[in-house]
């Protein structure tokens, strides 16, 4: 995957009602976008899926749907006010800001992607015969890119795992990083910088407390969650699951939908006896991975990525990152967070939150496995792994997005050949009895080769097209988007066929 396929994905999704740039008639806020006719039909069923895999088919995962806003003692006993920082670094020429991190790792990339063009060239001069392992692993180029490449990660870890600040400055500058703005090294030293946003409650000035909107969804779980043992009578281990908008004042927000400051997580916290987190750690990875590859994501395209510094509330942690356009970025997070949350939120609170745990006939304070999702980046996953240019027999190409059949915005489109002779009326007949079953479309614009390339770039699994012979067979042509093939159905038959191939039960 490669850059042209990230330009192509954001233009794919602007000209076909997914995304588009938040108040773009203003030129756009940056980092915010906004989800169109298509996106959020999609984004549903990426919701509706995760809810149905985590909540419906665990008899011991219930969902809630707290506040985004929450007590301000929420976030000290959290520790997001002293502790959700980035390191930031400013040039004095272009008073840009910077995470320091990422000009560091952008520095890495671009030693990447040295190597992978010295991998393409020799690829092309040794034709068939190329070995890639081989040459990675005796190319003198390649070895030293990679050597530097290692001791820069090696330096840039150590800094960070002591919150080293001024290591990392001096990292930035003995790699003789510019300002891609200034073109300058003129660099203020690294400081660090809350993500949270901060607002007022209440109206009158001198009555107002400083509150935040929620950096993540989790701690509206942690407060709820004797509320939700109690009333629902669970029993450990149970989880609680929860969608919803989370904000981070990200300072370099880009890469299109993967960084944004207001953005959607799917979090679930299973609650645990001590001593167990180990066990659960690894079900939840196992579970997390195999939902991913379900959606047909090529294991390829997966991969875990194990924390080395853990943050203060873990005591152990990984991501699932996704092969992106951009190379493997975290697209989920599991974290087994001990007792910490709870905890910190007894003392703070004073209030119990103990589980008096009838098998042992004890109370404790119960540890915690979280399964951590960004809606919006398993959105972007989907459209890397969907959107193709395929050649056809005939030469030509079509844009397809092939999405799972259950996820599609649109499941079936319904078309009639032309829009005369009594057509156009019939298609509606068909669209009115399917509508209350499937998201459907109809459409008679254009010739119905256009149609059907319309519905493949749109990810729609059947095309139904209403023609001449239809009111004589009372059948319609089927066209299915992956396979192209088009088969004659029967109308009545049509609701049953559709829903043998689009049901979200297949998928489990
Ligand atoms: P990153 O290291 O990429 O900033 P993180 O480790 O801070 O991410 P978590 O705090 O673990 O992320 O949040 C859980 C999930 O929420 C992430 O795996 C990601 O999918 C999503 N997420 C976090 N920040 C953003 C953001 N700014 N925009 C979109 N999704 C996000």
């Amino acid at each position: 995957m490669t850059e042209e396929h990230f330009k192509k994905i954001i233009s794919h999704s602007k000209e076909f009602g997914f995304i588009f740039p938040s108040s773009e008639i203003y030129d756009g806020l940056s980092a915010t976008y906004d989800y169109g006719q298509n996106g959020v039909e999609l984004k549903n069923n990426i919701k509706k899926y995760w809810w149905r895999s985590m909540v419906q088919m665990h008899e011991n995962i219930v969902g809630i749907d707290a506040a985004i806003f929450m007590h301000p003692n929420t976030w000290k006993a959290s520790g997001h006010i002293d502790a959700f920082n980035d390191p930031l670094i400013d040039n004095k020429d272009s008073k840009k800001r910077y995470r320091a991190d990422v000009l560091i790792e952008d520095h890495i990339l671009k030693i990447e992607n040295k190597i992978n063009k010295e991998i393409q060239k020799a690829k092309k001069r040794f034709g068939e015969e190329f070995n890639e392992k081989t040459f990675i692993q005796t190319n003198q180029n390649v070895l030293r890119r990679q050597k530097n490449i290692d001791s820069i990660t090696k330096k840039m870890e150590n800094a960070f795992n002591s919150d080293d600040l001024n290591s990392i400055y001096e990292l930035i500058v003995e790699l003789e990083i510019i300002c891609p703005v200034s073109g300058t090294k003129n660099w203020t030293s690294v400081k660090q910088f809350n993500l949270m946003f901060q607002t007022e409650l209440g109206s009158v000035s001198g009555e107002s407390a400083s509150i935040f909107l929620r950096p993540e969804t989790a701690q509206g779980i942690f407060v709820n969650y004797l509320n939700v043992q109690k009333t629902g009578r669970k029993k450990i281990p149970f989880g609680i699951a929860q969608i919803g908008k989370a904000f981070r004042n990200e300072i370099i927000a880009r890469q299109f939908i993967f960084r944004m400051r207001e953005f959607e997580q799917m979090e679930m916290q299973f609650f645990i006896s001590p001593g167990t987190q180990e066990k659960w750690y690894n079900h939840w990875k196992e579970n997390r991975m195999n939902w991913h590859k379900s959606l047909g994501i090529a294991e390829e395209s997966l991969r875990f990525h194990d924390h080395i510094k853990l943050a203060h509330y873990a005591d152990a942690a990984c991501d699932i990152e996704f092969k992106y356009p951009f190379g493997f970025k975290e697209l989920e997070g599991i974290h087994s967070r001990t007792d910490f949350d709870l905890k910190q939120h007894e003392n703070l609170s004073k209030k119990k939150l103990r589980y008096f745990d009838p098998e042992k006939n004890e109370s404790y304070i119960p540890y915690v496995i979280e399964t951590s999702i960004g809606l919006d980046r398993m959105f972007l996953a989907l459209l890397s792994h969907s959107l193709k240019e395929e050649e056809l027999k005939d030469g030509t190409f079509r844009t397809v997005l092939s999405l799972p059949y259950s996820l599609a915005p649109t499941k079936a489109a319904i078309l009639p050949l032309v829009k005369k002779d009594g057509l156009s009326e019939k298609a509606k007949v068909i669209f009115n009895s399917l509508k209350a079953i499937f998201n459907c479309s109809y459409d008679e614009k254009d010739s119905i080769g256009k149609r059907y390339r319309r519905n493949d770039a749109l990810g729609t699994p059947f095309c139904i097209t209403v023609d001449y012979e239809t009111s004589k067979d009372n059948s319609v042509t089927v066209r299915e988007r992956d396979s192209m093939s088009q088969e004659r159905i029967k109308i009545d038959e049509l609701s049953k066929f559709i829903d043998s191939k689009v049901n979200m039960n297949l998928l489990f």
